[in-house]
């Protein structure tokens, strides 16, 4: 994917590419009104969703059609570029027709071989640039997948936006941010521009800002995000949306840094490790936490610590595991000695009482 060209050449050289606008279109005057407070803060790509996929039936499952107008009015009244989610080929043909400047695809369509296909065929022959949310699974070739058949049906203005991934139970983030997948991404298709959609990673308005700052330290593209007129009365996202005041404040106190290409793809490759560190010492933590809760549940049963044949079997089977992946047996018992040194001095703790 040599030839591939960026999205839109609204943005001043050196500055990261801005798309904002609310989740949902909701209505001609909350459109309006979040479009022309945005375009006076120098806002040049507007996004507002027209067709709403949601997880569960019941939700606001946007205007529908006649939502289209108003992003018409939007581009005709404020010169914006306007953008808007399609997610199978009638939204494709309404868009074309209705000359929507540029489309995205969303984490749950394009976790849909078959739904990606069908929008690339719909897309042939025209060059509306494309933006490609990774699908809602931590699957990177998945993701590449879709950007492949969007690029194979002709479209050259491709980007791809990174939103974050589903996780299991309650975190932090709304979507886990794996930063390490979008920047494999982007050592794999360096041509690719890459937006970071902060408002869908972090689902609160106080995580959009270190997120931006951390996608532009990163040498991400630019930013998509999430903003409302009126916040708390969204009729979707309202957690993750912010005033276009809000939003011009965050913007002008992020921090660009400058990238030199010579060691560009050093640092991508040590920002993949720091980032697998992370995930590792966040994954041992989550191995002690169990190992606790056996701790506790061995006080109540008045059980001893260590079970010989237990460790034999956790030692044999992780070092027959290691050797497969391509690492020394040895070294590997190394570590899971380490951590079940480490898991016997918390199991203790447990039995004296002093941690739970
Ligand atoms: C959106 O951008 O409003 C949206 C639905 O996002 P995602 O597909 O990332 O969930
Ligand atoms: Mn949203």
């Amino acid at each position: 994917m040599n030839d591939l060209l960026p999205i839109a050449t609204t943005q001043q050289v050196g500055k990261p590419i801005v798309i904002a606008g609310p989740c949902s279109a909701e209505s001609e005057e909350q459109v309006l009104r979040t479009a022309h407070a945005l375009a006076e803060y120098g806002i040049k790509i507007f996004r507002a969703g027209i067709w709403k996929p949601r997880t569960k039936p019941g939700g606001f499952e946007g205007v529908g059609e006649p939502g289209l107008e108003w992003l018409k009015t939007v581009k005709a009244e404020t010169g914006m570029l306007v953008c808007t989610e399609v997610a199978n080929k009638i939204h494709v043909e309404a868009a074309l027709k209705a000359g929507i400047d540029m489309v995205w695809i969303g984490a749950r369509t394009s976790a849909n071989p078959f739904a990606v296909q069908e929008i690339a065929d719909s897309l042939a022959g025209t060059d509306m640039p494309v933006l490609v949310k990774n699908p809602v699974n931590p699957d990177l070739e998945l993701w590449i997948g879709a950007i492949e058949r969007i690029y194979n049906a002709g479209i050259h203005r491709l980007a791809a936006i990174h939103r974050g991934f589903t996780a299991y139970g309650k975190h932090l983030y709304r979507n886990m941010p794996q930063w390490h997948i979008p920047i494999e991404l982007h050592r794999r298709l360096p041509n690719l521009q890459i937006i970071c959609d902060p408002s869908h990673i972090g689902g609160k308005r106080e995580l959009i800002a270190p997120l931006s700052q951390q996608a532009l330290d990163m040498g991400f593209d630019g930013l998509i995000i999430e903003s409302h007129c009126d916040p708390d009365c969204a009729l979707s996202d309202k957690s993750q949306q912010i005033t276009p005041e809000v939003l011009n404040f965050i913007l002008n106190t992020l921090v660009l840094r400058e990238t030199t290409q010579t060691t560009e793809s050093l640092t991508l490759l040590r920002q993949q490790i720091d980032q697998i560190d992370n995930d590792l010492i966040e994954i041992i933590a989550k191995r002690m936490r169990v190992s606790r809760e056996i701790g506790q549940y061995k006080k109540e049963h008045r059980m001893q610590i260590v079970h010989t044949n237990r460790y034999d079997d956790i030692m044999k089977s992780r070092m027959k595991l290691a050797e497969e992946l391509g690492m020394s047996g040895n070294f590997m018992r190394t570590i899971v000695e380490a951590i079940h040194e480490e898991s016997v001095r918390q199991q203790i703790e447990v039995l004296n009482n002093r941690i739970k």
